[in-house]
């Protein structure tokens, strides 16, 4: 295990500061900013209502949306912390705009000096080439990250949480992005309705066979004011216990490769009175030491199980 524990900074995974530290040689953080996007899965382009389980005001920061620049939310930004920066243009669909917009946007993000580069939170129906182009064409100067929602492999599920897309426009986004020198991010849920353990694994050993660079995992937090809390309070599904994620997660983590960067191990919301289920009680800093002591007791670590086939196409 000596060897791993040196591959991963005394970890057992590879976290994203330690990527950006091995990048830039000193700690850079992602400042959130909201450009006022909106998202073609709620305006009717691909469909109303969202994706069942969206509420975005839960999982970003509050800002003055629509109020206040992109380049006046970084001053904000910098206020809180001190240093080095990726922008992330985090809240519904950020690559949802006429190519003019999207670039201005892009560059008055990058006028800070401290502003190392982009991160772009977006759909994967959401990104022509001429879209890949532009962040491409920052690549030179600019640390560039795409993140695309998929949350699941299975086409099934992506129609019962009302994607508004299936795996194969994802994939096609993907094989688009790769050797662009962006860099892809996945997010993905566990514990989504109708998925057993083994669907979701499977999601897992088919994005690790994929050419991205990083994942974003999530488990399955119901929030008020949405689709998927009514269908939880008419028990059509049940969310996941602590334990069933842990193991779960500590799955997750050993099939993917050891060179994925995994930003994000579990899901966040800002305001815990609006969070329906699951409520485990444990702050997000002893949720990540459990699973380090998991990792520990099953002398195990990421990509531990990388070359275990999938078992079958997704549906
Ligand atoms: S694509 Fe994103 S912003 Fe749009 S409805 Fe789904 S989760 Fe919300």
């Amino acid at each position: 295990m000596d060897e791993i524990s040196t591959n991963f900074n005394g970890k057992r995974y590879y976290t994203f500061n330690q990527f950006l530290r091995e990048r830039f040689g000193c700690k850079v953080y992602k400042l959130p900013v909201d450009a006022g996007f909106t998202c073609p899965n709620r305006d009717g382009k691909v469909g109303y209502g969202g994706c069942t389980y969206c509420y975005n005001p839960s999982f970003s920061p509050p800002t003055l949306r629509g109020k206040i620049s992109i380049y006046d939310q970084i001053q904000l930004g910098k206020k809180r912390k001190k240093g080095k920066f990726l922008v992330y243009f985090q809240p519904y669909t950020n690559t949802y705009a006429e190519i003019k917009t999207l670039k201005k946007l892009y560059d008055e993000a990058l006028q800070d000096k401290n502003a190392l580069g982009l991160c772009i939170g977006t759909r994967p129906d959401c990104v022509p080439d001429e879209v890949l182009s532009l962040l491409e064409s920052y690549t030179e100067k600019y640390h560039i990250w795409v993140e695309y929602g998929l949350q699941s492999a299975h086409d099934r599920t992506l129609r019962l949480i009302n994607r508004g897309h299936n795996f194969a426009q994802f994939e096609d986004a993907v094989y688009r992005t790769a050797g662009r020198n962006i860099f892809i991010c996945v997010h993905i849920i566990l514990g989504l309705p109708g998925e057993t353990r083994e669907d979701m694994l499977e999601t897992v050993r088919i994005l690790s066979h994929l050419p991205i660079n990083g994942v974003k995992i999530h488990h399955l937090q119901v929030i008020e004011n949405t689709k998927m809390a009514e269908d939880y309070r008419e028990g059509k599904f049940n969310t996941l216990s602590f334990d069933e994620y842990l193991s779960l997660v500590v799955d997750v983590i050993e099939l993917l490769p050891q060179n994925a960067v995994i930003q994000r191990l579990l899901g966040d919301v800002l305001d815990e009175s609006i969070l329906v289920s699951p409520r485990w009680n444990l702050k997000k800093h002893e949720i990540l030491s459990c699973i380090d002591k998991e990792l520990v007791r099953k002398d195990s670590y990421q990509g531990a199980r990388y070359h275990e086939q999938t078992t079958d196409k997704p549906c």
